[in-house]
């Protein structure tokens, strides 16, 4: 049975035949979510090996239709996008019995006779909107913490990667019913409808601007979210930094996907005595990585739309208007949206480079002499999703860790902490609510329902009224002892 429009806000002079198709679809997968919740262990382990043949079987097409939206490259997409779901699979798949068994808890001594567990239950019928920067990644991994979890899932993928989507929707419809896991496409509008059902979950990631759309939309239902935010990442390189190790891990996180990346290093802080070196050492490494000429390489994505590319060279064009010099610029790569990586120093803190998550291949350098100065700059502003130490001193490390907060942190490595499904991901506050990936992805779309089972025929209820002495006096006993 179809809803009632007015009961999920929806005006029925505004409905249109796509989100009238988007309202039946809600509550075909209502209506599945109970038997789906009902699932064991096997069951759950088939959808995830059937997904994972699925995603083996449509290699090609995905990466015909992420080369489409921005000439990603092939072992690009192999490294990012489809390994990381696979490793996502193979682990929940690992690990699924043990998530899903109730968890004996202790229970105190004034509920004595009783026994306590935590019971994994599925929330239920789920939204996950994804972003472009990683159109698969981002859309599928969070399906695996789905499944793993027993809900039924409405899958919004972002309008900028549509050719991405045409392989998605292959994989999905090969194995699941339209009622379990089906996807809905579309831009602003498509979502804001979406959002205004009533989900049990909302897995949303994309932008700290939209994040706070998506959660008010979620107040008004009181429906849960996990929020994947973006942020500026800061990457600290002390005095004592080997700059060899750091240079490359830094040119790989950072240009990784044209540096379309949530993770990617947003900005450089850097001790003045390494600053020369590793200027030049940068450079070695990109022409190391892209060739001495740029525009011959294929091994990097383009910027994914005008409007991202129009903000990215409006954003490098505004801090040298403020002051800031180019120190190295790549050849443009020759396609049509490329940005060749761009090292940046002397960048205003006031300009949009260093207000701004940049979301490109333009890296600004910040040179500092003392270690406050960088905790009271990252102290500034908002908690980013992930933050990292370049150092060999152990007393650096931990004054960076113990003075700062982000999502995520990586020593001597970038990016790396999103590929080991054992660590929570995520952000906090701006960059980020809740966590995910492995277990933590399982526990969003989980309800953690807690069970207290008494099986003594007289328990706390003997301390009710009338309130004698002899209660009092164990009450009183209670509060001192225990
Ligand atoms: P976006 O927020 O513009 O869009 C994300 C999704 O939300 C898309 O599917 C889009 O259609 C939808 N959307 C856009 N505007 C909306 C609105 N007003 N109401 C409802 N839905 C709306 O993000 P983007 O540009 O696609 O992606 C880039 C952002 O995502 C960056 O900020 C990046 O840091 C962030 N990101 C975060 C992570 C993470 O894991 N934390 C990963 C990748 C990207």
């Amino acid at each position: 049975m179809i809803s009632e429009w007015s009961m999920i806000g929806i005006d029925k002079k505004e409905v249109t035949a796509e989100a009238s198709d988007v309202l039946q679809l809600f509550d075909a997968h209502q209506a599945k979510s109970r038997k789906v919740s009902l699932s064991n262990v096997k069951d759950r382990k088939a959808k995830l090996r059937s997904l994972e043949r699925s995603i083996l079987k449509h290699r090609d097409a995905i990466c015909e239709g992420m080369h489409r939206d921005f000439n990603k490259p092939a072992t690009e997409i192999d490294l990012t996008e489809i390994y990381p779901v696979l490793l996502e699979i193979r682990h929940a798949i690992s690990n699924l019995s043990h998530w899903m068994k109730d968890e004996n808890v202790p229970t105190p001594l004034s509920l004595f006779g009783a026994k306590s567990k935590i019971r994994f239950e599925p929330k239920g019928t789920s939204l996950i909107i994804a972003p472009w920067n990683y159109p698969f990644q981002l859309l599928l991994a969070p399906l695996v913490s789905a499944i793993a979890a027993g809900c039924t899932s409405v899958l919004k993928p972002s309008e900028s990667a549509a050719n991405t989507t045409i392989a998605i929707k292959k994989i999905i419809q090969d194995c699941f019913n339209e009622d379990e896991v089906s996807i809905v496409e579309g831009g602003v509008e498509v979502s804001t409808k979406l959002l205004k059902l009533k989900f049990d979950h909302i897995f949303f990631t994309g932008s700290s601007q939209v994040g706070k759309i998506v959660m008010s939309a979620a107040a008004k239902n009181l429906t849960s979210v996990t929020l994947e935010l973006g942020g500026k990442s800061p990457t600290i390189i002390d005095e004592t930094a080997d700059l060899n190790a750091t240079v490359s891990r830094i040119v790989w996180a950072k240009f990784i996907n044209a540096g379309q990346t949530c993770i990617a290093p947003d900005y450089i802080l850097i001790h003045e005595a390494q600053k020369e070196e590793f200027v030049k050492k940068m450079v070695e490494q990109l022409e190391k990585n892209y060739g001495k000429n740029t525009a011959e390489t294929k091994d990097m994505a383009s910027i994914i739309n005008q409007k991202q590319f129009d903000r990215l060279n409006t954003m490098l064009k505004q801090a040298i208007e403020l002051g800031a010099k180019v120190v190295f610029k790549g050849v443009s790569n020759g396609s049509e949206k490329g940005i060749a990586p761009t090292l940046i120093e002397g960048v205003s803190l006031d300009s949009q480079l260093m207000q701004e998550e940049i979301f490109g291949p333009l890296l600004p350098i910040i040179i500092y002499e003392d270690k406050r100065e960088v905790v009271d700059l990252i102290q500034s502003k908002d908690k980013p999703l992930a933050l990292y130490v370049y150092s060999k001193s152990k007393k650096n490390i931990d004054y960076f860790l113990n003075n700062t907060s982000s999502g995520g942190i990586g020593i001597n490595m970038s990016a790396a902490h999103i590929g080991n499904s054992n660590l929570p991901f995520g952000g906090v506050n701006n960059s980020g609510i809740g966590k995910s990936r492995g277990r933590f992805g399982f526990l969003e779309f989980s309800n953690q329902r807690g069970i207290l089972d008494q099986k003594m025929k007289s328990s706390i209820e003997f301390l009710s009224p009338p309130y004698t002495s002899g209660k009092q006096k164990l009450i009183s006993f209670l509060m001192k002892y225990f």
